[in-house]
Parts: C-alpha cells; sequence; structure tokens
C-alpha cells in the first residue's frame, strides 16, 4: 500500500468515526426527549390518581397518607384566598352557582339569581376602588424594581437642566 493510499484509507475511516459519533449524539438526543416525555406522562399519571384517590377518600385515608392531606387542603386554602383577592381587584367575581360574572358588591346573581358572598377588602370596609388598589400595587411593584418610571423621568429632569444650561450660554 502507497502513501497515498494509507492516507486516503485513514481519512476515510476518521469520517467514519466522526460519522458515527454525530449518529450516536442524534441517537442520545432522542432518546432524551423521549425520555422526559415519558417522565411527564407518568407524574400525570400520578397526579392522576392522587387527585382521584384524594377526591374519593378524603375522609377514610389512612393515616400514612393524611401529611399529603394536609399540604393539599393548605394550598387549596391559598389558591382560594389568592382567587378572590385577584377578584376583588377586578371588581368581579363569579356567581357559585352557574359561574356568571358579577360585580363584587351584587349579593344576587343577575343571571341565575343564587345568592352569592359579598366580596369586600377587610382592610377597607365598604367601597372597593379598583383604580387606586390597581396605583397602589403598581407603586408597590416599581419600588421593588428600582422603579423604572422614577428613572427616565430623573433621565428627562437632566436632559431639561442641560437645555436650559445651554440656553443660558447661548444668551
Ligand atoms: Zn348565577
Amino acid at each position: 500500500m502507497g502513501f497515498f493510499d494509507t492516507l486516503s484509507e485513514t481519512l476515510t475511516s476518521t469520517g467514519k468515526a466522526v460519522g458515527s459519533k454525530t449518529k450516536e449524539a442524534a441517537e442520545t438526543a432522542k432518546l432524551s426527549l423521549q425520555i422526559s416525555q415519558e417522565e411527564a406522562r407518568l407524574k400525570k399519571a400520578y397526579e392522576a390518581l392522587g387527585e382521584a384517590y384524594f377526591k374519593n377518600h378524603e375522609n377514610d385515608m389512612p393515616e400514612q397518607y393524611a401529611v399529603y392531606a394536609v399540604d393539599i387542603r393548605e394550598s387549596a386554602a391559598r389558591l382560594d384566598s389568592l382567587m378572590k383577592d385577584r377578584q376583588i381587584l377586578k371588581n368581579q367575581k363569579r356567581c357559585s352557582s352557574c359561574g356568571a360574572w358579577m360585580p363584587n358588591e351584587d349579593r344576587f346573581c343577575g343571571k341565575c339569581g343564587a345568592e352569592n358572598e359579598i366580596l369586600v377588602r377587610e382592610t377597607e370596609a365598604g367601597e372597593v376602588k379598583p383604580e387606586e388598589t390597581k396605583e397602589t400595587e403598581t407603586t408597590e411593584a416599581n419600588r421593588k424594581e428600582g422603579n423604572p418610571s422614577e428613572a427616565m423621568e430623573e433621565e428627562d429632569g437632566m436632559a431639561e437642566a442641560e437645555e436650559a444650561e445651554a440656553a443660558e450660554r447661548a444668551e
């Protein structure tokens, strides 16, 4: 075998090695995808079992599952309270009977007539003013995130001062 034959054989086998590496990587990626899809399916199946079990055995659960039940009840209560807060903010609540939207201060549903809880924030007995509430929330959010609108105002203020100085110099 001459030099060029050897060289060509080396190049070919290197090419084959690279080719199989690429193929291996593709196979690995494909398997990883399938694994994560199957993990998601398994998780969903466990969740479905847990939910079905909780719904059917909430009151006759063996002691060893009670710890999970506590977490579920606490989380459900927090979720309920958060959803109520959001409804109060938007001044809209859903009828507990038919699900129609209605203002917080209405007791009876306009659609089905069912009696509903009047939603009022405990801090503001009586009126609920969603605009004012929104304003407060936004201000608070800005304060936490370094208030971008205030930063812009400062920039504008600087620009104005520079303009005034320039005007003075020009005179
Ligand atoms: Zn209703």
